[in-house]
């Protein structure tokens, strides 16, 4: 079983470089005890980075997965270093901050956006995917005209005066009765899941979510929307991309 470390609170998702022990080796792949690196999931891309051992040998992770309780480091190294590595070895890791950053930003401001759009026209989102290149979000149905002007204009407005984000876990039944729940109902959570972590944005927005995400709407930044595009079963995907910033130092 792998820790979740970047899971507990919005400042975990600051964490670049953690230390590690090795608990198993599948093939091409390494799982640690815990982990800061996020595994694919929730329409958010898996990290990258490196792990390191201890003789300084470098492994340059290329996907994250979860598998079960587990969360598999795909690695790349030379075969001397991955016969190198054994059981009950720590490594170092490090997350590419840039990649994450950007994540964390979009996810963010994914979650803006579908509130807005819940919000202002109903509609509930069926989908959203991350990806260095942007947000897509899905929505159940056609978009009124203007809607995506009046959302660009309501995130740029919680970008220019930020809003904290914080994370809280929330009972199952108090989340199942709570308002904001309507909006999120088009992705029905396991019955397992309690407590719920919700994602909370002051004065914005309140959703259930295990992905990483900024600790103030102002690192969002500046975006850019594309054209909404009609789907063939009659939803609606908006899209938009968020420009370059340099990413805030991390927390060592
Ligand atoms: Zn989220």
């Amino acid at each position: 079983m792998t820790e979740l470390a970047y899971l507990p609170d919005l400042p975990s998702a600051y964490v670049r470089t953690f230390r590690a022990r090795i608990t198993a080796l599948p093939p091409g792949a390494v799982v640690l005890d815990r982990t800061y690196f996020y595994p694919t999931g929730g329409g958010q891309p898996a990290d990258r980075g490196t792990l390191q051992s201890e003789d300084g040998r470098r492994l340059e992770v290329v996907d994250v997965t979860k598998s079960g309780p587990a969360v598999l480091h795909r690695v790349r190294a030379d075969p001397a270093t991955l016969r190198g590595l054994a059981v009950g070895a720590m490594l170092d890791g490090e997350i590419d901050w840039e990649r994450r950053h950007l994540h964390m930003r979009l996810h963010t401001a994914q979650h803006l956006v579908s509130a807005r759009l819940f919000a202002r026209a109903g509609l509930r989102t069926r989908r959203a995917q991350l990806s260095g290149a942007g947000a897509t979000v899905d929505l159940e149905s056609a978009l009124p005209s203007g809607s995506v002007e009046t959302v660009a204009e309501d995130l740029r407005e919680v970008v220019a005066s930020p809003r904290p984000v914080k994370i809280r876990l929330v009972p199952r039944a108090e989340w199942d009765a709570h308002p904001a729940s309507a909006r999120s109902g088009l992705v029905p959570l396991p019955a397992q899941v309690d407590p719920v972590r919700v994602v909370e944005i002051e004065a914005s927005d309140v959703c259930p979510c295990g992905g990483t995400h900024v600790r103030s709407t102002g690192e969002i930044g500046p975006a850019r929307w594309l054209p909404p595009v009609p789907l063939p079963d009659g939803a609606t995907r908006v899209a938009f991309t968020l420009e370059r910033v340099a990413p805030p130092t991390p927390t060592e």
